[in-house]
């Protein structure tokens, strides 16, 4: 204390300037690590275990369920009156979930809301997969989301997901993760001989769409009548485990993604690589904070959303009237107005942002991006070329949850995604926005966002945690 008197003594009259004046870019390494630090390792360790248990959409739902029972959350009972310091959630239909906590005062008043997805980018069998060529045997896919292609060959891969089958039993699957289990794969062209059918490729087609097939297996069924031995050997073993038949595809939700488990990354072990950060690793901390609150004041909810990676389209999307059909049905129970609830939400949508890459620094623009280890991402705005597909959130909000996070001592910093008119990237926010809500981005940047093993910051992650806690408390 006395030392830092002293430096402060001899600073000059335009350093103090300086200091009350500009805007300093701190790190988390800037009094937050020494005072969350083993916290936030302890927290990293948690979080990497339920990524490994929740690789889909689906999983993520069935693991927060869970945790939220665990915390005394009771399944929503339309109707009902609702009163303080109830917990209730809502599950739409497996793959996406609304909760909430009751506050004290009335849902009118306005809610505290924080919305992330959880469903990532992977590749999804077409409807009709299975197929041999060659004494090889392969499912055929249709990938899922914003992915560079040529990142999901040639490494290990799992196969997830759940089977309707012509019985009316929905059978779950779940192949690659155990280390006992066998692993499957997209092949990819030798060095020798790429030159004329791939090298002169863009980076878009150096794997095509339909070259993204996943190898199953290569052995047959013996008898010469039959004419593709090594499918038929495939669906009997896909039947004895799963008692499905070839048509039961039609039915199923088949998701391949990458067998690999979230570790920690780097000697020091500061940072986590994971399949799909996006959005889990928001979805995560915001539910945790969540699973937290008791009594609040204002009403505190919680959204995991499925689709956002197409668009957020259909029923378990957030463009779907799943949300405000959850909530009309809550208010009504409460004798609560559900349009005034609305008006007067505040709403953090909870998405990664790209963090700097030294690598590629030419798309940003290095004074308004995002860094690792600098704490969660405030996003004022997303959308490309002119803000278009975005919500602006207004100054008063974003003062408004400026000021609780400096209230807080906490961690933050500002970015946009990339230069303008270089691309850009959407988010739930204007979903939300579109039901009159205020609502403003914010979430953990990323490194290789979208890649099968996206990079994450511990001290980042921790910090949104705490945020998402500081907000919906
Ligand atoms: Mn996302
Ligand atoms: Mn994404």
């Amino acid at each position: 204390m006395a030392d830092k008197k002293k430096k402060e003594d001899k600073k000059t009259q335009a350093e103090l300037l300086q200091d009350q004046l500009l805007l300093k870019k701190k790190t988390v390494y800037d009094g937050y690590a020494q005072r969350a630090g083993k916290k936030a390792t302890a927290y990293g360790e948690k979080y990497m275990a339920f990524m490994n248990a929740a690789k889909t959409e689906r999983e993520f739902v069935r693991e927060s369920v869970k945790l939220l029972e665990k915390a005394g959350f009771k399944p929503f009972e339309p109707g009902r009156a609702y009163s303080a310091g109830e917990k209730l959630y809502f599950n739409n239909r497996g793959k996406s979930l609304a909760a909430a906590v009751i506050g004290s005062a009335p849902l009118s008043e306005g809610i505290n809301l924080m919305a992330a997805h959880v469903d990532s980018p992977r590749l999804d069998l077409k409807p009709n997969p299975l197929y041999e060529e060659s004494g090889l045997g392969y499912f055929k896919t249709h990938y899922y989301g914003g992915i560079k292609k040529y990142q999901w060959v040639a490494m290990p891969l799992a196969i997830h997901g759940a089977v309707m089958r012509a019985d009316g039993k929905l059978v779950e699957v779940v192949i690659g993760e155990d280390d006992k289990d066998p692993v499957f794969c997209v092949t990819d062209i030798l060095p020798h001989l790429s030159a004329k059918v791939q090298d002169d490729r863009k980076a878009r087609e150096v794997i095509r769409g339909e070259e993204l097939n996943i190898l199953l297996g290569s052995e047959p069924v013996e008898d010469d009548k039959i004419s593709d031995p090594v499918k038929l050997n495939l669906m009997r073993l896909l039947n004895e485990k799963y008692g499905m038949v070839e048509a039961d595809f039609v039915s199923a939700e088949l998701e391949v993604v990458p067998a690999l488990k979230a570790r920690w990354l780097g000697l020091d072990r500061s940072l986590i690589g994971a399949y799909a950060h996006d959005d889990r690793v928001c979805a995560y901390t915001s539910l945790t904070a969540f699973a937290e609150v008791n009594r609040p004041e204002r009403t505190a909810l919680l959204v995991l959303a499925d689709k956002e990676e197409t668009g957020s389209d259909g029923n378990t999307g957030l463009a779907s009237d799943f949300l405000r059909n959850f909530l009309a049905l809550l208010c009504r129970g409460c004798g609560q107005d559900l349009e005034l609830t609305l008006y007067n939400t505040r709403a953090l949508s909870a998405d990664v942002n790209a963090g700097f890459d030294p690598s590629f620094a030419e798309v940003n623009d290095r004074r308004n991006c995002a860094y690792l280890n600098r704490g969660p991402v405030l996003t004022k705005y997303t959308g490309a070329r002119g803000k278009s597909g975005t919500n602006d959130a207004s100054a008063e909000f974003v003062g408004h949850v400026r000021r609780l996070f400096d209230a807080h001592d906490l961690p933050w910093q500002t970015g946009e995604l990339g230069k303008v008119d270089e691309g850009g990237g959407g988010t739930v926010a204007m979903f939300l926005a579109s039901l009159g809500m205020e609502v403003v981005d914010i979430g953990v940047p990323l490194l290789s966002m979208h890649a099968p093993y996206e990079v994450a910051s511990k001290l980042d992650i921790y910090a949104m945690y705490e945020a998402f806690r500081a907000f919906c408390k």
